[in-house]
């Protein structure tokens, strides 16, 4: 794309974590350009750079923090925004946007069940956004992108059900500190510690990969079959996703086919090239200690996922690790994709 031509978006939230995270990875995207940048009444009509606590690895560009925050109404100049918002108050403002026109590519929990709205994950599920010809928020449009131990979970599961079937899931996450926002958990309860509870996390790591992993035909989406059991847990790493995952699978399948269905997974985002695909969206490591959160988080950018530790189970038939980026391919990067392939499959034309 030509960078006279890059597509102007907004970023609603944009102060918090995954706000941030938006930041770090739309500063020179080559189809994207930031020209809004909102946040709550708070932080409205200071500059960025005074007013964020940033939090990347990498400097916050200068014109970046020099842009003034806008308050979040649907006045912004640009159609397409990024939505990070504080799920407390994403469902009215979300809509408010859609119904003023604009595309809202969503990562809070809002919408997600909403019974015209994609929850996209566009290696598992880019046919779902036909759901979008049937949504009547105006003329705009929401797409959502799931919960961050959702992500690197349906992945994983998405070529066990394509090659073998899938009937249920047992899964035990262990989930960083910045899937909790900014400033999030307290040193106080944080360090030395694993606190097993985060509250709504479980009802959506149950509900989320059935909606995902299930069809569209035509009018609604239909859940796929699975039974599954979550417990979530937060544990003092700072970002990246591991989960303990046992399954049944619908037919017979041996650890080389497991192994072999996850390390070839391929999906539309690759074929099409987009810019924010990792080249394998799936990587096994037979290392015995792997996957762990500092050492792989950052695959691919943080994009692809990392799997090991492929073994049978004794209770259900197989189980094993899986390591994602919560706020990248979890939530910030993942909406990303999910905007490049609406771009790509021509659904941003005239926008
Ligand atoms: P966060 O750090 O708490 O940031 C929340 C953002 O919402 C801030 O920019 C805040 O602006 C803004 N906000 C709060 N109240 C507002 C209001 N009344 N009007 C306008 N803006 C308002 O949260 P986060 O961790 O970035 O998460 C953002 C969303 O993504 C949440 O819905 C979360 O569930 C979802 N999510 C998070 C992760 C993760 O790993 N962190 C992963 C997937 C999805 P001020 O600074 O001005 O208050």
């Amino acid at each position: 794309m030509n960078p006279e031509q890059k597509i102007p978006v907004g970023i609603l939230g944009a102060t918090g974590s995954v706000g941030q995270k938006f930041i770090e990875l739309l500063t020179d995207h080559p189809w994207f350009e930031i020209v809004a940048l909102a946040a709550s009444q708070r932080s409205a009509g200071k500059p960025y750079g005074q007013v964020v606590k940033w939090i990347q690895n990498s400097p916050l560009n200068r014109k970046i923090g020099a842009m003034i925050i806008q308050p979040t109404v649907p006045v912004l100049p640009c159609k397409i925004v990024f939505s990070a918002l504080d799920a407390e108050v994403a469902e009215s403002i979300e809509r408010d946007f859609a119904e003023a026109d604009y595309l809202v590519i969503s990562n809070a929990r809002n919408h997600r069940f909403h019974p015209q709205v994609p929850l996209l994950i566009p290696e598992v599920n880019a046919d779902h956004l036909k759901a979008l010809g049937s949504q009547s928020f105006q003329k705009g449009k929401i797409v959502t992108n799931p919960n961050c131990s959702t992500m690197g979970l349906t992945l994983a599961l998405k070529p066990l059900m394509q090659f073998f079937g899938l009937t249920r899931v047992h899964v035990v996450t262990m989930q960083a500190l910045s899937g909790a926002g900014y400033p999030g958990v307290s040193s106080l309860q944080a360090i030395d510690n694993v606190i097993p509870f985060i509250r709504n996390e479980e009802e959506k790591l149950e509900s989320e990969p059935k909606k995902i992993l299930g069809s569209w035909d035509g009018s609604r989406f239909i859940e796929a079959p699975i039974t599954i059991s979550a417990s979530c847990n937060r544990v003092p790493v700072l970002d990246g996703h591991l989960e303990s995952v046992s399954v049944k699978l619908a037919s017979e399948a041996s650890i080389r086919e497991i192994i072999q269905a996850w390390s070839t997974f391929k999906s539309i985002p690759q074929d099409l090239k987009l810019p924010s695909a990792p080249e394998f969206p799936i990587h096994y490591f037979e290392a015995e200690d792997m996957p762990q959160p500092r050492l792989l988080r950052n695959l691919e950018h943080g994009m692809a996922v990392s799997i090991g530790r492929l073994r049978p189970c004794s209770i259900l038939d197989f189980k094993f690790s899986v390591l994602s980026h919560n706020t990248i391919r979890g939530a910030a990067g993942a909406a990303i994709l999910n905007a490049e392939l609406m771009v790509a499959k021509g659904y941003l034309s005239g926008k």
